[in-house]
Parts: C-alpha cells; structure tokens; sequence
C-alpha cells in the first residue's frame, strides 16, 4: 500500500500517529529521510494513513493579515532570532496551558509538551535539522480534551498535526518560515556525544555547538544546510513556502531590515494570520518592541516566503556519495568551492586565536 508520492512525503508523521493497528514505522528510507514502512501482516487496509496525509488531503493556507518586525527584550539573547516563540510559550505556561516544541534531550532532536516554566528552556533555538515527531500528536490530542495547546514546528509538522486533530478550538499553532529539513542521520553523523546542550546560533554566528564547543564537522554541517544541499526531497517542492500560512502565527528572521534599532541582535517576522493569531500576539505585544511593517518589506530578505529553496548544483553527487562515503566525505566531495573557503576562514582563526595566545604569553 502507498500512502503518498514517495517523493512529496514530508516525513509529518501524521499517518504513523493515526494508525489503528500500528502498523506503520518511521523509517529512514534510501535517501537519508525518516518515512513511513508498513508492515502489509498487520494492515487491515482501512485508509487512515492516506485520509490524513497532508500530501492527499491540503490543509487550508491562510493569507497573512500583519506583518510585524519584532523581538521581545527578555528573550531574544537567548533565542535564535528575536525570542517571539520563548514570549509565546511563556503566554501558555502562565495559564496552565501547554506548549509542543522542539528539544534536545538524550542524543536527538524531538518535539516534546512542555507544561512548566522550568522545562521552558529546552524549547528555545532553532535546531537545524528535522525534529523526530514520534507520537506527539496522539499526546497532543489527549491534552486538548482540558488545556489549550501551543504546537511551535515546522510548516509540514503544523499541516500533519492539524489533519490529526481536525477542528479545534484549543490548538494554537506557528510555524516557522523554512527552507528545508535536514536529515536526523546527517547530525548524527558528526554529533561526538549523545547528552550536553546542543545549540546552532548564538551572539549572531551559526555552528553546532554542544556545551557552547564547536563541533568538529560544524562547517560542514553549516555548509550543506544553509547551501540547500541536504534537505528531504519535498523541500524543493515545499507548498508551504509561501506568504499563505498553515500557522495562526508565522515567525521567522526579519533579514534586511531597514531602519530599525539593533538589528544585530536579532529581529523577528510575525505574521498575524488569524483570529486566534491576533489573540495571541496581543496578549504578548505590550512586552514587546514591535513595528507594523509591510509584507513586501519581508519578501527580499527571506525568499522562502515566495518559493522553495532551490538545489545545490551538485545535490546528485551529494545524494550518490552519501551512503556510500558517509556524510563529511560527501559534503566535501560535491562542495569543494565552500570547502576550500571554509579551510582558509579556519586558519586565520586560529592564526588570529595563536596571535592572541602568543600577546598573552610575552
Ligand atoms: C529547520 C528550520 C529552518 C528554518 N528556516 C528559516 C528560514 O529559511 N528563514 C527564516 O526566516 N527562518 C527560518 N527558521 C526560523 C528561525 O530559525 C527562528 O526559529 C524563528 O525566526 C523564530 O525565532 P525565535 O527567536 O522566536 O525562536 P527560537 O529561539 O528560534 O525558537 C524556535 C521555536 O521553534 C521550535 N523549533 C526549534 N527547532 C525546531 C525544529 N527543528 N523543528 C521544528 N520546530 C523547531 C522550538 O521549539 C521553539 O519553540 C527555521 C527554523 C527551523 C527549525
Ligand atoms: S491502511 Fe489502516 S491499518 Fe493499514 S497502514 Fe494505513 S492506517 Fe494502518
Ligand atoms: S502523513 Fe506525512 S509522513 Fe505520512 S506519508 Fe503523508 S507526508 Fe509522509
Ligand atoms: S521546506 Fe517545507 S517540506 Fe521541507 S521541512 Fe520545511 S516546511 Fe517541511
């Protein structure tokens, strides 16, 4: 049985989640990417998994109302962009209420209900790389029965989870705006250590870093996720990239902003794209520093708003030499032109760090 276009599965899990017979597993197929396996013993050929696929049943894109440039003081140091999303779930928590992010926890990036302050930490940053779904939106439905939900996740992730739950009052969702999911196997594959904090933009610079060290093979992690050559292969496809939005919210980077203060610090897009959207940005907004701008004024900075990334040139070679290499021989076999410029920014760091050791020293 086929539950979508091999091609345009986003790895949502949705189908997974609504399986009757679990009989369907989150796999990593051929091309690195987590997908669903079913074990044709058990199924009973009910239809589920396709019903709620969001590749065969579209959820419905909504035109973004407002569009703010924004960040929230307390917040944005130790957030990746302007701390928006920390505002939001903090709303939540001080109502009794849920919020279901992404986190770090024994070795891999997964989305986990947070239902205290104390756990509010774990949600911030951005973690470049695709969050394990699991059975979070079979949680996520038990909560709804008695608290609001914030869901915070990707574009594809807010989609699967809203074909799960269907209509409902107490779910809030953003999504993030996105330009591609890289696989779990690629981080896996240059992270040392299962435990310590694990983190990818702090004061302005993009690493992986574990307990504030940078990892080695960062550069190379970097390279192929922000040079669009490890994503799924729906990424280049993404519906989602689009001013239209599946979140009653959408944040991301406010890139190229003008005339605004310390935008080295990090400032954020909020589109306000519905009711429940304009509930929840005005409940937060008097702490925050906040100007209404035009949406146009977003769209030369942030590309993904109006179609999907497009590939490295040299993504086949990539996609041939992956498994067969491993991923820091292929990221360095299909990007030698980065690899080379990444090599000489290392060495005059270091030549600048021997330079500092030395002035120390004399
Ligand atoms: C894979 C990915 C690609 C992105 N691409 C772009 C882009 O092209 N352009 C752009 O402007 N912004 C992009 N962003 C969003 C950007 O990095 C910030 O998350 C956003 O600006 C919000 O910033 P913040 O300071 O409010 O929150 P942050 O401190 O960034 O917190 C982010 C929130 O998102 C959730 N989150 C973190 N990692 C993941 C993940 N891997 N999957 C799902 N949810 C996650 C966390 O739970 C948290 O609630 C991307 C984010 C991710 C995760
Ligand atoms: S058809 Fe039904 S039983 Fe079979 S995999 Fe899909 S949801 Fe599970
Ligand atoms: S529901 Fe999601 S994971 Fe399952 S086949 Fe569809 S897109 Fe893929
Ligand atoms: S680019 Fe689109 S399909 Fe890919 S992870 Fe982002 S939202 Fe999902």
């Amino acid at each position: 049985m086929i539950i979508c276009d091999d091609k345009k599965c986003t790895g949502c899990a949705a189908c997974f989640n609504v399986c009757p017979k679990g009989c369907i597993a989150m796999t990593f197929n051929e091309r690195n990417e987590l997908s669903p396996t079913i074990d044709a013993d058990k199924c009973v050929n009910c239809g589920a998994c396709q019903r709620v696929c969001p590749v065969n049943k579209l959820v419905e894109k909504i035109p973004s109302a407002k569009c703010y440039a924004c960040y929230a003081p307390e917040e944005r140091d130790s957030s990746s962009s302007g701390g928006i999303a920390a505002e939001l779930a903090k709303l939540f928590i001080s109502k009794g209420d849920c919020v279901c992010g992404a986190v770090y926890e024994n070795g891999t990036v997964h989305h986990k209900i947070v239902e205290s302050e104390e756990e509010l930490p774990k949600l911030k940053g951005s973690k470049y790389v695709q969050s394990y779904i699991d059975d979070i939106y079979k949680q996520i439905k038990v909560k709804l029965k008695d608290k609001n939900v914030l869901f915070v996740g990707t574009p594809c992730q807010v989609a699967g989870l809203r074909n799960f739950v269907g209509r409902s009052d107490r779910l809030y969702c953003v999504d993030l705006i996105c330009h591609g999911g890289t696989s779990h196997r690629y981080l896996d594959a240059i992270l040392p250590k299962k435990d310590g904090e694990l983190s990818f933009r702090k004061n302005g610079d993009i690493a992986v870093r574990l307990d504030d060290d940078v990892v080695k093979y960062s550069g190379e992690y970097i390279a192929a996720f922000l040079k669009m050559m490890s994503y799924r292969e729906c990424c280049y496809s993404c519906r989602y990239a689009d001013t239209e939005r599946v979140g009653d919210i959408t944040l991301g980077d406010f890139w190229g902003i003008k005339d605004f203060p310390e935008t080295e610090k990090g400032v954020s897009i909020a589109l306000v794209n519905t009711e429940k959207g304009t509930a929840m940005f005005d409940a937060i907004k008097s702490g925050l520093y906040c100007e209404e701008r035009q949406l146009n004024e977003a769209l030369g900075g942030n590309p993904q708003l109006s179609r999907p990334s497009i590939p490295h040139k040299h993504r086949d070679l990539f996609m041939k030499t992956v498994n067969r290499k491993g991923f820091v021989k292929a990221v360095h076999k299909s990007m030698k032109k980065e690899m080379v410029k990444l090599t000489i920014k290392k060495i005059v760091f270091s030549s600048k760090l021997l330079t500092k050791l030395y002035g120390a020293l004399r």
